[in-house]
């Protein structure tokens, strides 16, 4: 039975950044996944060009029942050191809206980095390779359908359930739970929206449209785009809210965040008194959302006839537009996994778990979700960091 200092099951990012780190420290590191082919979601991420990171990365951009555990792990590796990484590798990259930074050329180049960093850090990796069974005596224990390995540190980087094509699975929850640590419940987070029945027949025929929008639950609002789909609303406005969002719950929506729409119409009433407001409205939004919407929520007539009052409850239809979904879109099409391994029980130094020495999990499988700009890959960057420094 060969024996490893270091076992890591999953080679996504933060499985991967851990072996760099613990194979830059002379560790014998071992990294087991079950995909023939892996960096299948970080090849995807951020439309292929990976957003891999955000310049204003802090705690406070994370979803979790113990957030403040984040931010140990952020202080000790930032966006600045990631871009360093990419910098020795001739990797370009640029800035987007909000910080947002991503490849200029593909999400495969930030792959073959960190396989190009594990080969030179002397870190052995298993692909196609099933878990069997995972135990301990003394130290860990691992069966697979390619061997049976021991290891002094045990390191789970399975990711959550997002996604499963690019090899998600239920896993690390699992070890979790067999070694008493506790799950908190998940979600599928980062992910559309669908409608109801009766929202289906309404707005299913704009499939298609964006429209810059700010979308608000509670205390949360976020001022990008919505995307009209077949099924629902997407778009990252509708991502980002999605994370606070529970069935039942209703969203509302201003299709207009940047303008104060009364003062508009009224406007418009003095300057073009015969014009039909359905056509005024389409100055200021899609010709095809206006189409729905005037049928269902105004009579159409010149502006000039129509009563201030109803100008205003006219108005408050498309700034306070209250949308209520039937459901999400579910796992497999949700970017990231809300939930997960209860956070409370580990170190945030160091990600070990306070119960069992030895055994570390890192990345997504933790309760630990990122707004979407690449917060997530920044928390998978910075927690497998921080665990291969003592794994
Ligand atoms: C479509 C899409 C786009 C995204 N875009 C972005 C983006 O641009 N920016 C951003 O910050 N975040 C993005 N994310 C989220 C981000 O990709 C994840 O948060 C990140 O990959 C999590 O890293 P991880 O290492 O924790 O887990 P993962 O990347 O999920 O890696 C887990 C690894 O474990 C392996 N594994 C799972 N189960 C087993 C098992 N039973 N046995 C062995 N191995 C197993 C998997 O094969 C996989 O290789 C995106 C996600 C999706 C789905």
């Amino acid at each position: 039975m060969k024996h490893y200092n270091v076992i890591i099951i999953g080679a996504g990012p933060s499985g991967l950044m851990c072996a760099i780190e613990a194979g830059k420290r002379g560790r014998n590191v071992l990294i087991i996944d079950h995909a023939d082919k892996i960096g299948k979601k970080l090849a995807i991420s951020g439309g292929g060009r990976c957003n891999f990171t955000n310049r204003n990365v802090t705690a406070d951009y994370y979803l979790s029942e113990n957030p403040r555990f984040a931010i140990s792990a952020l202080k000790r590796y930032r966006p600045s050191d990631f871009i360093a990484l990419l910098q020795k590798h001739n990797i370009r990259y640029h800035e987007e809206d909000h910080g947002q930074l991503f490849c200029d050329n593909s999400a495969k180049d930030i792959l073959a980095m960190l396989l190009k960093e594990c080969e030179e850090a002397g870190v052995t990796i298993h692909r196609g390779c099933n878990i069997l069974k995972v135990g301990e005596k003394k130290v860990f224990q691992i069966e697979t359908d390619l061997g049976s390995y021991t290891a002094d540190s045990l390191v789970i980087a399975t990711g959550g359930l997002s996604y499963s094509k690019t090899g998600a699975t239920p896993l690390g929850y699992g070890i979790a739970r067999q070694f008493g640590l506790k799950v908190i419940k998940t979600d599928p987070g980062l992910v559309p929206l669908h409608y109801s029945n009766d929202d289906m027949k309404r707005f299913k025929s704009l499939a298609g449209i964006t429209i810059k929008a700010e979308v608000s639950l509670g205390k949360q609002s976020f001022r990008e785009n919505i995307l009209f789909t077949h099924k629902g609303l997407s778009g990252p406005s509708i991502l980002q809210i999605s994370n606070y969002w529970g069935k039942g719950k209703e969203i509302e929506i201003n299709v207009l965040p940047e303008l104060d729409l009364l003062q508009y119409l009224t406007d418009q009433k003095l300057k073009h008194p015969k014009k039909l407001l359905k056509t005024i409205l389409t100055w200021i939004l899609p010709r095809r959302f206006i189409d729905v919407t005037a049928s269902l929520w105004f009579n159409n007539r010149p502006i000039g006839e129509i009563p201030d009052k109803e100008l205003k409850n006219i108005s408050s239809k498309y700034s306070q537009w209250k949308f209520k979904p039937a459901c999400s879109a579910g796992y497999d099409f949700a970017e990231v996994t809300l939930g997960g391994v209860d956070t409370r029980e580990l170190s945030s130094k160091t990600m070990e778990s306070t119960k069992i020495k030895g055994l570390f999990f890192l990345g997504e499988v933790l309760d630990m979700t990122g707004h979407l700009g690449g917060y997530n890959l920044q928390w998978a960057w910075a927690s497998g960091y921080a665990a291969g420094q003592y794994v």
